[in-house]
């Protein structure tokens, strides 16, 4: 029996993609044809670099098994499983996280699967007490940073690449602030990679582009921000990220990236 109510059953499609990467998520696969779930915890590692997936059985009251791991290249989110003798016994979760997250990775809904959330937000622990929060699996505040990682990277490559065709011709730039465009197109594109690739090694990079390239002081506090909104989730060691993260603060408070004039990617997708 599935001990959750109807408000933990997940949103379809890519808000299942988007609650696994939130960094400390617990769900259910439960399959309408059988009648069987299965219930795994996924976390991101301490560099951020990879998820962890973990079977949990008895609800969690006895010691997860790592099944496997999740990569990020640019273009997927691949699971690569663990054998060993601690799996042996667990193939059919490793089975069906495999089918599962090859569809749920590029976004799609995989059929007949029920996905249901632990009822607190995925990434920090807390309640979701919105309606929305509660579907999505994932707090206002959370949903932000997750969008920073999904969203926002694969935008800034996306405005690196129009930079470097039409510079700032192109009709991306029509609601970006004044002092950025004030930063010359080609030094704006490296410094938009850098920022799309997100580690932070990159991000460090970004920094000493800022002081090395002179900027104009408002152009500084904008990309700086930008850059410390980004460096809560670079890839890299929990200490370095800190540090990285103070060095930005110290030019600008980090920006909030949820409307920030950053094109969606559907407005990329127009404009190449
Ligand atoms: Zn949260």
């Amino acid at each position: 029996m599935l001990n959750q109510t109807r408000d933990h059953l997940l949103l379809g499609g890519d808000a299942q993609r988007r609650y696994v990467v939130a960094g400390n998520a617990m769900l259910t696969l439960r399959s309408n044809n059988t009648d069987t779930h299965v219930t795994y915890r996924v976390e991101a590692s301490e560099d951020l670099r990879h998820w962890l997936v973990y079977h949990l059985i008895d609800g969690g009251m006895r010691t997860p098994v790592l099944i496997g791991w999740i990569r990020r290249s640019t273009l997927a989110f691949s699971f690569r499983k663990v054998e060993s003798v601690r799996t042996a016994g667990h193939s059919r979760a490793i089975a069906a996280w495999g089918w599962w997250w090859k569809q749920a990775a590029t976004g799609a809904t995989a059929p007949n699967v029920e996905v249901w959330g632990s009822g607190v937000c995925a990434r920090c622990g807390r309640d979701l007490t919105d309606p929305l929060s509660a579907r999505r699996g994932i707090g206002p505040v959370c949903w932000v940073h997750v969008q920073a990682i999904l969203d926002v990277r694969p935008r800034l490559a996306g405005l690196a690449e129009a930079l470097r065709a039409d510079g700032f011709a192109s009709p991306l730039w029509a609601h970006a602030p004044a002092e950025v465009c004030t930063v010359e197109a080609e030094h704006l594109a490296v410094l938009f990679e850098h920022l799309s690739a997100g580690t932070v090694a990159n991000i460090a990079q970004v920094l000493e582009l800022l002081y090395a390239l002179e900027v104009s002081p408002a152009a500084l506090r904008t990309l700086a921000g930008v850059a410390g909104a980004l460096a809560v989730h670079a890839e890299g060691q929990k200490g370095e990220r800190k540090a990285l993260r103070e060095a930005l603060a110290e030019i600008a408070p980090p920006a909030r990236l949820a409307g920030w004039w950053v094109p969606t990617t559907e407005e990329v997708k127009a404009a190449a």
